[in-house]
């Protein structure tokens, strides 16, 4: 008697099989089948998920990828490069915890390596407060002869590290001849730009720095290329909703423009995930599926708030229409120094401009 599989054509024995699995995965008792639903079972769920975040007035350091990392708990995220020519930062906290940060950086660095560089994202005091004391601690590569007087290279001080920034930074940091700057001048930066981007070359890495406008006009995001770490300064804030300061030139639409530039130099590594590595402003470190989101998010609020001011409404009626309710749970906040409120009365003016 012949086997009976050779009366069945391929695709009909594909079938049986099929079938067969079938049957056998129903006879599988109930409790082994892994969905989140069955391993969250009298848990109950809560969103945003509780992060672990440092005790307050303390600092934590979390390796990024290659020779960067990141020391949280300093008000906004500082980002660290180490290597063979030294230190470089990304933004220093508030002033209060200066020496807090540099005994962290001093623990992530090699032994007996100078400070060379801050960079200034932003002029936020929760980004640039430790500038003074901290920049104080490192020290310039001289490019003259010490006691070379004439022009502005005379003026470096050599026993500071040089502090980078865009050019409205600095602008927004100091003041006039003869009036009263907001900040001392032991902060300000004394390597300014104000073009698209400025590039050197440290710790055998290419460090790419850009002014990509969001909540003012003069952030910077800083591509370490060889780690592929991008640290972001404000144009990226995962613990709410973005800080639009108007004063400063920020605007909602300045945040898509640029988060779209930013989407651009991310490569996800697989399904959208991994990949390039984010530093945000605030918050966790984050990949490119985080940032198209975040992005994503901004798009579908500006779009709403701007068909509502079409119709014209009045503020008080887009906040009562709740343009960001299904974000609210993850970006939302009823309290502290950046409310949903603000968020949405600072898009509502920054797209009532034009
Ligand atoms: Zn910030």
């Amino acid at each position: 008697m012949k086997p009976l599989h050779r009366h069945l054509p391929a695709s009909r024995l594909l079938l049986a099989c099929v079938a067969a699995a079938f049957v056998f995965a129903l006879l599988i008792p109930a409790e082994r089948v892994y969905t989140q639903a069955a391993q969250g079972a009298g848990q109950k769920q809560v969103w945003p998920p509780k992060l672990e975040e440092p005790a307050a007035g303390e600092v934590e350091v979390l390796p990024v990828r290659g020779q960067v990392s990141v020391i949280i708990g300093a008000g906004g995220n500082v980002t660290v490069q180490t290597g063979e020519q030294g230190i470089l930062l990304v933004d220093t906290g508030i002033a209060s915890m200066s020496d807090k940060v540099w005994a962290a950086v001093q623990r992530i660095a090699p032994p007996r390596k100078p400070l060379r560089y801050v960079i200034n994202t932003t002029e936020h005091p929760e980004h640039t407060g430790g500038n003074a004391v901290i920049a104080g601690k490192g020290e310039t590569v001289p490019l003259r002869d010490a006691n070379y007087t004439a022009g502005p290279q005379g003026t470096i001080q050599y026993n500071r590290a040089s502090v980078v920034a865009h050019q409205n930074v600095l602008n927004r940091m100091s003041a006039p001849t003869g009036q009263k700057s907001p900040t001392p001048p032991d902060s300000w930066p004394d390597n300014t730009y104000a073009i698209d981007q400025k590039r050197f070359y440290f710790n055998d890495e290419p460090v790419v720095m850009m002014n990509l406008p969001g909540n003012t006009d003069g952030n910077t995001v800083v591509f370490f290329r060889k780690s592929d770490v991008i640290s972001t300064g404000d144009l990226i804030d995962l613990t709410r909703y973005p800080q639009i300061d108007l004063k400063a030139g920020g605007s909602i639409q300045a945040f898509v423009t640029s988060l779209n530039k930013l989407i651009d130099l991310c490569v996800p590594e697989s399904h959208g995930a991994g990949g390039t590595l984010i530093v945000p402003g605030h918050g966790r470190i984050a990949d490119h599926a985080e940032v198209a989101y975040y992005r994503d998010m901004l798009y579908i609020v500006r779009d709403r708030i701007q068909d509502m001011i079409d119709k014209g409404m009045t503020l008080a009626q887009v906040k009562a229409a709740r343009p960001t309710r299904d974000y609210d749970g993850r970006y939302g906040s009823t309290t502290g120094a950046w409310t949903t409120d603000m968020f949405v009365e600072a898009a509502f003016a920054s797209l009532s401009k034009k």
